[in-house]
């Protein structure tokens, strides 16, 4: 039986990669520095670990006499948009140290394979229309923001073990991820969790906030679909960093009508000042394609998903069920 470890395992991706490789039939241990808020935990065990803290590390990385066969490291200091141009100091202090001694002592270890979650944040702003970019555009290097920018310190960082100390690292860019079982309220979620709390909190007919002019472009990519390409790239000779993201892109406003559409309401929109971002998002998808990944929820397909599970958390907040 294979054994992997996944950091993060109490949050939204690395809760749902447990299930994924539970069902690949591997030996699972978990670790966070918190449970699961919406979900039991899939993995065998579930360590409650604070991974900033070196001996932590090692400790979530010790088997027995040995390690892990597969390391999966999703473990950030993380949320939305708010978040992210609220806490730049948090993100860049507590995400850099989980990495540093993640990738570390795994190389140290002996630890085989080691993937690290990265983001279409290490890239430069584009414009609408602009052609795709590949993953090699991202240098030179023009992060929107310190989260971009961290991930793109700790790709290289692993990249550097990997060409020094021989140890197999797989590096995911994702898209904008969603699903079931994500932070959908309390200021660390993403817009489409927070588009879909706010329809199902409104009136048929009534009116939802949205920061900026709703013109931003992203690609939204469906938890199941990410879940299986961390997977195949994993499992695939594709050395550097791989963009993971589902190809049809569409603007805030065009995801708050595709939200309202499946909610079965008619939704007006209000445009308010925040935190908006990049405009807009374009990128090469070739090399995940070529390990045979393709996105198989377009985005009314995952909200269709997504939805009824967030509308059924803001049921139960208000006591409805
Ligand atoms: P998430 O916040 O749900 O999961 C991250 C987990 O890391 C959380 O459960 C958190 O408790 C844990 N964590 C934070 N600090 C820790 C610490 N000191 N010790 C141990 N655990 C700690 O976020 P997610 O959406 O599941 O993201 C997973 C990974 O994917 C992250 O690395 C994130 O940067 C990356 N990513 C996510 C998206 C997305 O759209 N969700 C997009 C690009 C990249």
């Amino acid at each position: 039986m294979k054994t992997a470890l996944v950091c993060g395992a109490g949050g939204f991706i690395g809760g749902h990669l447990v299930q994924k490789l539970k069902d690949e039939e591997y030996w699972v241990r978990g670790v966070d520095i918190k449970q699961h808020e919406y979900r039991e935990t899939a993995a065998d065990e579930f360590l409650q670990l604070d991974l900033r803290e070196e001996a932590n590390c090692i400790q979530a990385l010790t088997l027995g006499d040995g390690t892990f066969d597969e390391v999966y490291q999703l473990a950030a200091d993380m949320g939305g948009m708010g978040f992210i141009h609220s806490a730049e100091c948090e993100i860049m202090h507590n995400s850099v140290l989980i990495n540093i001694h993640m990738t570390h002592h795994a190389a140290r270890l002996g630890v085989p394979r080691y993937f690290f979650s990265s983001s279409v944040c290490v890239y430069r702003d584009m414009q609408p229309g602009e052609p795709e970019m590949t993953e090699a555009e991202a240098i030179p290097a023009n992060p929107d923001n310190e989260y971009g920018w961290e991930k793109l310190y700790s790709e290289r960082m692993a990249q550097a073990y990997e060409r020094n100390q021989g140890m197999t690292v797989r590096i995911a860019r994702f898209q904008n991820c969603y699903g079931p079982y994500g932070t959908w309220t309390g200021g660390r979620e993403k817009a489409p969790a927070a588009i879909c709390r706010k329809v199902a909190e409104a009136e048929d007919g009534g009116t939802v906030e949205v920061w900026g002019d709703g013109t931003a472009v992203r690609s939204y990519t469906y938890v199941a679909d990410m879940v299986d390409g961390i997977y195949r790239l994993m499992h695939s000779d594709l050395q550097g960093a791989v963009n993971i993201g589902c190809p049809e892109y569409v603007t805030v406003d065009e995801l708050v009508r595709t939200v309202a559409e499946v909610a079965g309401k008619t939704i007006n929109i209000k445009h308010i000042d925040g935190p908006v971002g990049v405009q807009s998002r374009n990128f090469s998808n070739e090399r995940i394609y070529s390990t045979g990944w393709q996105a198989k929820y377009f985005l009314k397909d995952g909200i269709a998903q997504n939805y009824p599970w967030i509308e059924e958390q803001v049921k139960k907040a208000r006591g409805e069920s």
